[in-house]
């Protein structure tokens, strides 16, 4: 990418970004919060949710000494409750061995649970502001398409790869900028279904956009009234029914009971399922097994209950 179009998406990063309350801090309890919440959870949901979980955990010493039963209780409404009880080991681990300081290096921050290599760097970046290459879905797809082709072209490049040309491209001493303007570009103008390329600021180097733009003057050339093609569009996954809906339907009526209150397996089954019958057991033991595994409940016999 010719250092112009660099300058050029950095300049309308400046112009365009979004005012969003995590890029106006350097704390890096307020980054972790936030980037947890961000990785599966769409950004207008994220903030009300944010500004409240701050509210009720001010410090990482407070979310550390909480207990997890209210931790999952504000994460209602996020979904993937996982996140909520990593959050929460990850803080304990902070305030236990490392005396309360935040981890500054990636390979220290990569051994915190639940924090993996896009939120490692990620903290790193716009927490401590090192120039630090990382990926995420945005990262990876405005990457992929501006400097490698269409998604159609490039499904199999490697992560690694990605990697490299990220870590190469990203401009020395403004790391933060660089890595918040790839995020936002793929956020608001290089969607996954319908990528705005007449406003998009790396238009003029874009792979994608060059091979889009050959292939249909191409087909203008062959066919009177061609359809224009589009960049492919992923499908999502049914969710509803899913065992993952399941899971959060679990913890959804455990949120419901008043604080330290059990259920049954017996009445948790209903709640699930209207026409749960006797043959649904084995599942749902095998469900809320899973969950006792993952620390977002305790089964105690027929008895389960928030942590
Ligand atoms: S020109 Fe189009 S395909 Fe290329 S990065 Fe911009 S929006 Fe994405």
């Amino acid at each position: 990418m010719p250092p112009a179009t660099i300058e050029a998406l950095l300049a309308w990063f400046a112009r365009n970004a979004r005012d969003l309350p995590w890029r106006r801090t350097r704390d890096p309890y307020h980054v972790l919060v936030s980037e947890v919440m961000l990785q599966q959870t769409q950004v207008e949901r994220v903030i009300p949710k944010y500004h409240a979980f701050l509210d009720s955990f001010p410090t990482l010493e407070r979310l550390a000494r909480s207990p997890t039963a209210e931790v999952i209780r504000l994460w209602a409404g996020l979904g993937y409750n996982r996140r909520a009880v990593n959050l929460q080991r990850t803080a304990r681990v902070i305030v236990e061995e490392h005396g309360g300081i935040f981890p500054r290096e990636v390979t220290a921050l990569r051994r915190l649970p639940g924090v993996g290599p896009y939120t490692a760097g990620a903290i790193a970046c716009f927490a401590f502001e090192q120039d630090v290459a990382f990926l995420d879905t945005n990262i990876r797809r405005v990457l992929r398409r501006a400097c490698l082709g269409p998604d159609e072209a490039t499904s199999g490049v490697s992560d690694r790869e990605l990697l490299a040309l990220a870590a190469a491209l990203a401009p020395p001493g403004r790391g933060w900028a660089w890595n918040q303007a790839l995020i936002e570009v793929g956020a608001l103008v290089c969607t996954a279904a319908n990528p705005a390329c007449p406003r998009c600021p790396l238009r003029p180097a874009c792979r994608a956009y060059a091979a889009r733009a050959a292939a249909d003057a191409a087909l203008i050339a062959a066919v009177p009234s061609p359809a224009p093609r589009r960049i492919a569009e992923r499908k999502a996954e049914p969710y509803a029914g899913s065992r993952r809906w399941y899971r959060g339907r679990v913890i959804d009526a455990l949120r419901a009971l008043p604080p330290g209150s059990a259920l049954t397996l017996a009445r948790l089954g209903p709640r699930l399922k209207p026409d749960y019958a006797a043959e649904d057991e084995a599942w749902l033991r095998g469900l809320v097994a899973d969950l006792d595994r993952d620390g977002l409940l305790v089964l105690e016999g027929e008895h389960v209950r928030l942590p």
